[in-house]
């Protein structure tokens, strides 16, 4: 997907990217009609998408480097990992669920579930023309859970983290892919919620749909709303852990 050079520019990366995004777009189905434009991004990737008539404009966000940094090559897979993730989203994910999920007071959690779900279906071969996605998307997953729960007071059992957890969770127990996350994480998460990290696992096979994440996701809040002690929301909002989700416009 990306040259083989040892050092990159952000410059060359981001174009990189949008390249690789427009053709893999078309490749998988996409309006050759829709357009697309690159733009830095705090620390993290996202994608976004406005409709004029019958034509979707997607603006990726990518991160933001110093223009004249040379980036290693393992942040340039990153990056390229960040790519196939937002390219998924603009194949298979319904926004106006997840606008939905947003006005429900949900996007975290249905976008956990709709970030296992999209990544199912690449890794069990729906992309075409991209040989290396499950290996980045691994990748991807290994360099989230380092970064996130090393940061100060991270805990698994934190209601709070549910949304984050139970992305992690799918990824371990139904997508098999190999990182640091917990084969115990049974023993760490917050034990009453236990029943919904296995209703989600059980249900994880029939989510075919944006909407499909959005329905389970309500599911999840109203048994996270019938526990003994909060949590209210479960799914509090916690934009800088885990993936990058679609942003809305
Ligand atoms: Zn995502």
């Amino acid at each position: 997907m990306f040259s083989r050079q040892k050092y990159v520019t952000p410059l060359e990366l981001y174009e990189a990217a949008l390249n690789a995004c427009q053709t893999l777009y078309v490749a998988n189905g996409g309006s050759r009609h829709d357009t697309w434009k690159v733009r830095p991004y705090p620390e993290t990737a996202a994608i976004s998408c406005s409709t004029y008539g019958t034509v979707k404009n997607w603006l990726l966000f990518m991160p933001a480097f110093d223009p004249n940094t040379l980036l290693p090559r393992w942040k340039a897979e990153l990056i390229a990992a960040y790519t196939v993730h937002e390219l998924l989203h603009t194949l298979w994910t319904d926004f106006d669920a997840v606008k939905q999920s947003t006005i429900a007071g949900i996007h975290s959690l249905v976008n956990a579930l709709e970030d296992n779900r999209i990544e199912y279906r690449a890794i069990k071969g729906d992309l075409v023309n991209v040989s290396e996605a499950s290996q980045l998307l691994q990748m991807l997953n290994a360099y989230i859970w380092d970064r996130d729960s090393k940061k100060p007071g991270f805990d698994l059992a934190n209601p709070n983290s549910f949304a984050f957890a139970l992305n992690l969770v799918i990824f371990h127990e139904r997508h098999k892919y190999v990182s640091n996350f917990p084969k115990d994480w049974r023993k760490r998460v917050r034990q009453d919620m236990l029943p919904m990290f296995d209703l989600a696992l059980a249900e994880f096979g029939k989510l075919k749909s944006t909407a499909d994440c959005l329905a389970l996701a309500k599911r999840l809040q109203a048994m996270a709303s019938a526990l003994p002690q909060q949590p209210q929301q479960p799914q509090t909002d916690r934009p800088q852990q885990g993936r990058p989700c679609p942003k809305c416009e």
